[in-house]
């Protein structure tokens, strides 16, 4: 099995887990975001579901099933590029930390990392300091990898 279907299979379980199901359309955009390791838009992702499956998905039900995804943590979404990437720890069993993101800027690929609970909170305090709400902790970081470098 590759390691694209044994994530797709680890998604289906955890759905199965939560009482939600991993339908077909759903486990085709997944696929397409697991398999690029690159953030993509909604409209990638319809190009992906044409040419690999034959599908014309709307581009309403692709947010829908982004949507759906992100609510179960398999994808998150990259605010700053209103890009989506699959999560790095779909396999994993561990507890979901808030994640960071490294982003490429030349080639796209995306890196999810985990900060320290407590620069979390640091970063709050700074931003209530400021007169500030922090509505999300995500943090996007434009970046070079090791490759492009
Ligand atoms: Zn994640
Ligand atoms: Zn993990
Ligand atoms: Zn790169």
């Amino acid at each position: 099995m590759s390691s694209v279907e044994s994530i797709i299979q680890h998604a289906e379980q955890h759905c199965a887990l939560r009482g939600s199901r991993l339908t077909q359309k759903r486990k085709q955009v997944l696929t397409g975001l697991v398999k690029s390791n690159k953030a993509l838009s909604a409209y990638e992702l319809i190009d992906f579901c044409k040419q690999e499956y034959g599908e014309s998905l709307p581009a309403m039900s692709v947010y829908r099933i982004l949507d759906f995804l992100e609510s179960e943590l398999l994808v998150h979404k990259l605010n700053l590029a209103n890009k989506y990437v699959a999560c790095m720890h779909i396999s994993c069993d561990h507890a979901h930390a808030v994640p960071q993101f490294l982003i490429c800027k030349n080639c796209s690929i995306v890196k999810e990392i985990t900060v320290e609970e407590s620069t979390i909170s640091d970063l709050g305090n700074t931003v209530k300091g400021a007169g500030y709400q922090l509505l999300s902790p995500q943090i996007e970081l434009n970046c070079l990898c090791d490759n492009c470098a």
